[in-house]
């Protein structure tokens, strides 16, 4: 028995007809109810714990200084779940959306790549908050604050750090940057207090800046978080539409023009279906 689309019909048709409008821009703010559905547990935000610790202690530039060893030990657990889930629904239908518009960007706060696994192009998302299969190099800190990194990176590392699952991990077990050799290699993710990358940021803005009529389109996070929210507005400002997917119904008190509440899983491929009748945009 199929499964009974959970979207009101009036709600669905007029986000249809919009998605139809000639020269559409779409703007996709990706979070982590997205992966939600593939089994991804959710540690940004609060009430996200692990071994009884609050994540936002253990995701810090200072954790990891204070105890490197811990800290690589959650994102071993992180990157092997991350690894090991696929692409649900939702992401395949955002990468097919995607290479069916021209102007089509992603800002995913995600660091899991289910989305680069689902075919996403490249060229059409930002990994805001980075991607735990990059390594790159931590400096340390000093009183100052953080010591500048050498500026190593390296992608799609998905092997196992030589670090133990259990106990203390001395510094020393810590594999250094190839580059400096120096440094301790780190998951290329964003932690609380980093700044996000600038040249990210700046693609981003300048997207926002450009005229014509646009969408922000909201999975899986709050609106009301930067920088989602900052988003919604510049695009609303321009005359744009924002609609929310979400399981709960929170699009409303963040003045969403569309609030589609439910599984992303389930709901993103419907509400894209009328682009997937698109031929692939040919660069
Ligand atoms: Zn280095």
């Amino acid at each position: 028995m199929a499964t009974p689309s959970p979207i009101p019909p009036a709600l669905l048709t007029s986000f249809h007809s919009y998605l139809l409008t000639p020269n559409l821009r779409i703007l996709v703010v990706i979070g982590a109810g997205l992966s939600a559905a593939s089994g991804l547990a959710t540690f940004r935000g609060a009430g996200g714990h692990w071994r009884n610790f609050d994540a936002m202690t253990i995701a810090t530039p200072e954790a990891f200084n204070a105890d490197p060893g811990f800290v690589w030990q959650f994102y071993q657990m992180r990157r092997r779940a991350a690894f090991a889930a696929k692409p649900n629904p939702a992401h395949y239908a955002l990468a097919e959306a995607a290479k069916r518009c021209r102007d089509f960007l992603a800002a995913s706060q995600n660091v899991d790549g289910l989305s680069r696994r689902a075919g996403h192009p490249e060229d059409k998302i930002e990994y805001i908050h980075g991607n735990l299969s990059t390594l790159s190099c931590f400096q340390g800190m000093d009183y100052g604050g953080f010591v500048e990194s050498c500026g190593w990176k390296a992608e799609d590392q998905t092997q196992d750090l030589p670090i133990p699952d259990e106990g203390v991990v001395p510094r020393e077990m810590i594999p250094k940057c190839p580059n400096c050799k120096t440094g301790l290699q780190r998951p290329g993710v964003v932690w609380f207090g980093e700044s996000l990358d600038e040249k990210v940021m700046d693609r981003i803005q300048d997207w926002l800046e450009v005229q014509g009529p646009s969408l922000c389109l909201v999975v899986g996070t709050s609106g009301r978080v930067y920088p989602a929210a900052a988003y919604a507005k510049a695009v609303k400002k321009r005359g744009g539409k924002v609609a929310v997917v979400d399981i709960e119904d929170r699009g409303a008190e963040e003045g969403a023009d569309w609030s589609f509440v439910g599984d992303a899983a389930v709901v993103v491929p419907e509400i894209l279906k009328p682009l997937m009748e698109r031929p692939e945009v040919v660069a």
